[in-house]
C-alpha cells in the first residue's frame, strides 16, 4: 500500500533508552521496510517510541521464502556448529544485557530490576540450555528380533514463531532457541505492543554469525498478517504463545496444511492453601501473583482457601498487598509497573465493574490508577461460575473463595475450561501428592511459584494448550522424528 503522502518519513532507527533499535523487519539477512508502519508506545507514559515497519502479507511470505532458502543449509550445518552459534548469540544477549533490559522495560513496562536479574540471564540461558540440549540428544539403539532401531530428530523445516507482549524476549527466545537448536530456520512475529528487543535479537544473531536467513523477525499485525504465515504451505511449524481465541484462528489457518503446532495459552490457575500450610508462605505465593501487574500466563488467580484460615490468610495478605509500591518500572523500589496498553486496562476495569455489579466485594483495589495501572485487587463473594472466577483477566485482579475438605477445594480449583498450573500450600505431604495427582495442569508447585527449569515439560491441559515445550519435547516438536530399522542381513560384507 502506498505511504500516506502527508507522513512525514518514518527513521529506520530510533533511540529507545539510550539504544539505537531499528525498526524494520529483518529479512534474510537484511533490513526491509515496510511502505507503512504501526505506532509502539511505552505503557510507562504513553508516549511515542517509534513508528514500526508494519508488515503486509506479501513481507511475511518474503520471511518464509527467506527461511526456506536458508533451511537445507542450516539443516546440513553440525550440532556442534549449530550450538556453537547458539552460543555466540548467548553470549551477545549477555553483552548487551542491560540495554535489552532498559529497552524491553520502555516497551512493555515491566521491572527494570526484573529484567536485569531474571529475565534477560535467562534469555541468554535459552540459547545455552538448548545448544547444550543438542549435544546431548540421544536415544540408544534398540533390537526388535535382530533389527536395530534407530531414532532420529531430523530438523523440520521453516518454523512461524508467534509471540505475545507480557514476556517478550524470554517467550521469543524460549522459541527460537530450540528451533534453531533443531537445525529449523525461523520466522519471528513478536507482539505489536512490544516489538523491540525482537529487532535487537536480529542484531545479536547477525553479530554472532546466524547466517542470512536462519533467523528472520517480521513486525506487524497477526489480524494483518497472521493468516500469510499460518497457511504458508512452506512453514513446517508453528509455535504460539497468546490468547485462546487467537490461538483458535491459528489452528483454523493451520488445519489446511496440518501443520504441526505448539500452543501455549492462557489460564486461571488456583492457588489452593489448607489449613495445614505455612499460612506466611502461602501468602507470600499469592502476594506473588500481583508480579508484572498479573499480566502472567501462569498467575494463580483464583485463591481457594481453606475455611478455618480464611479470616488469617485474608488478614495477612491484604496487609502485606496494601504495602505493595506502584508505579515507575524503572524505579527499583516499585513492586508493580503499569498496565501495558490503555486498551488493556480498560478491559482489566471491565471484567472487575462486571464482577461488582455481580455481587463481588473488593477487599482491596478494584480500581484504576492514574489512567496507566491498576490497584491490586482482590475479590470475595464470588460465584464459581461467575465471569471472574471462569475468564483469564490478565491484570492484577485475584478471586477468593473459600472450601472445607479436600474434595471440595480440588473440585473447585479443576472447575474452569483451563488447565495451565496449579499452586499448593500444604504442610502435609500426603495431601500435597494426592491433591497435585488430581489436579489437570500442565505444572503444579507445591509451597513454591515459578520455579522453571528447561528440561522440564511446558504446557497447559485443557484450552491452556496444546502440547509440551522444554528439553527433549522441545526437539520432539520442532524435529520430524525418524526410526530407521536396519537388518542384520543383506550386507555385502555378510557383517
Ligand atoms: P494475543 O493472542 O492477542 O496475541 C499474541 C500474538 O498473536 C501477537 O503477536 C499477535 O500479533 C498475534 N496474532 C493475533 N492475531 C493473529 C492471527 N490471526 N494469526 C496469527 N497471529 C496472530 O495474546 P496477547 O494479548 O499478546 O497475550 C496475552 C495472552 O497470552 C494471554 O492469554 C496469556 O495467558 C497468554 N500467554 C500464555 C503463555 C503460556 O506460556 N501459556 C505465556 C504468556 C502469555
Amino acid at each position: 500500500m502506498p505511504k500516506q503522502p502527508e507522513q512525514p518519513e518514518q527513521p529506520h532507527r530510533i533511540t529507545v533508552a539510550g539504544v539505537p533499535v531499528d525498526t524494520r523487519h529483518w529479512i534474510g539477512g537484511r533490513r526491509i521496510a515496510s511502505a507503512t508502519t504501526f505506532d509502539d508506545l511505552s505503557p510507562i507514559d504513553g508516549t511515542l517510541i517509534g513508528a514500526i515497519s508494519r508488515a503486509t502479507p506479501t513481507d511475511a511470505a518474503t520471511a518464509v521464502a527467506a527461511a526456506k532458502a536458508a533451511f537445507p543449509a542450516w539443516a546440513a550445518t553440525s550440532r556442534a556448529e549449530r550450538a556453537r552459534l547458539l552460543h555466540a548469540v548467548a553470549d551477545g544477549v549477555e553483552k548487551r544485557l542491560e540495554e535489552l533490559a532498559l529497552v524491553e522495560t520502555t516497551d512493555n513496562g515491566a521491572l527494570l530490576r526484573s529484567h536485569r536479574r531474571g529475565v534477560m540471564p535467562r534469555v541468554a540461558h535459552n540459547f545455552r540450555y538448548f545448544a547444550d540440549h543438542l549435544l546431548a540428544l540421544d536415544h540408544p539403539d534398540f533390537d526388535t528380533r535382530g533389527h536395530t532401531n534407530h531414532v532420529t530428530w531430523d530438523p523440520a523445516g521453516p518454523s512461524v514463531l508467534i509471540t505475545p507482549w507480557n514476556a517478550p524476549l524470554m517467550l521469543a527466545t524460549w522459541k527460537v532457541a530450540p528451533a534453531l537448536a533443531a537445525g529449523n530456520t525461523v520466522v519471528l512475529k513478536p507482539a505489536e505492543w512490544s516489538p523491540l528487543t525482537a529487532s535487537l535479537l536480529a542484531d545479536i544473531a547477525a553479530e554472532a554469525g546466524l547466517p542470512p536467513g536462519v533467523l528472520n523477525v517480521v513486525q506487524g499485525y497477526g489480524s494483518e498478517i497472521g493468516d500469510a504465515l499460518t497457511a504458508h504451505p512452506d512453514v513446517r511449524r508453528i509455535s504460539f504463545t497468546g490468547s485462546v481465541p487467537t490461538a483458535r484462528r491459528i489452528a483454523a489457518s493451520a488445519a489446511a496444511r496440518l501443520t504441526p503446532l505448539s500452543l501455549e495459552l492462557g489460564g486461571k490457575s488456583p492457588l489452593l492453601v489448607f489449613a495445614d500450610a505455612d499460612l506466611d508462605l502461602a501468602v507470600d505465593l499469592a502476594v506473588e501473583q500481583y508480579d508484572n501487574a498479573g499480566q502472567v500466563c501462569l498467575a494463580a488467580t483464583r485463591l481457594l482457601v481453606e475455611e478455618s484460615v480464611a479470616a488469617e490468610f485474608t488478614r495477612r495478605f491484604t496487609e502485606r498487598a496494601a504495602r505493595l509500591v506502584q508505579g515507575d518500572p524503572r524505579d527499583p523500589a516499585t513492586d508493580i509497573g503499569p498496565t501495558i496498553h490503555p486498551r488493556q486496562l480498560e478491559k482489566v476495569d471491565g471484567f472487575v465493574r462486571r464482577a461488582l455489579d455481580a455481587g463481588a466485594r473488593a477487599v482491596l483495589g478494584g480500581h484504576p490508577v492514574d489512567g496507566r495501572y491498576y490497584a491490586p485487587t482482590l475479590l470475595t463473594d464470588v460465584a464459581q461460575d461467575a465471569e471472574i472466577v471462569q475468564e483469564e483477566v490478565f491484570g492484577p485482579v485475584l478471586t477468593l473463595q473459600t472450601f472445607t475438605d479436600e474434595d471440595e477445594a480440588v473440585r473447585l480449583a479443576d472447575d474452569t475450561r483451563f488447565g495451565l498450573a496449579a499452586t499448593l500450600a500444604t504442610g502435609d505431604r500426603e495431601r500435597a501428592a494426592r491433591v497435585a495427582a488430581r489436579l489437570t495442569a500442565g505444572t503444579v508447585w507445591v509451597n513454591c511459584f515459578f520455579v522453571r527449569d528447561l528440561k522440564a515439560p511446558f504446557g497447559g491441559s485443557r484450552e491452556s494448550g496444546v502440547g509440551r515445550e522444554g528439553g527433549t519435547w522441545s526437539f520432539d516438536f520442532y524435529c520430524d522424528l525418524k526410526n530407521t530399522v536396519t537388518a542384520a542381513k543383506g550386507w555385502q560384507d555378510h557383517g
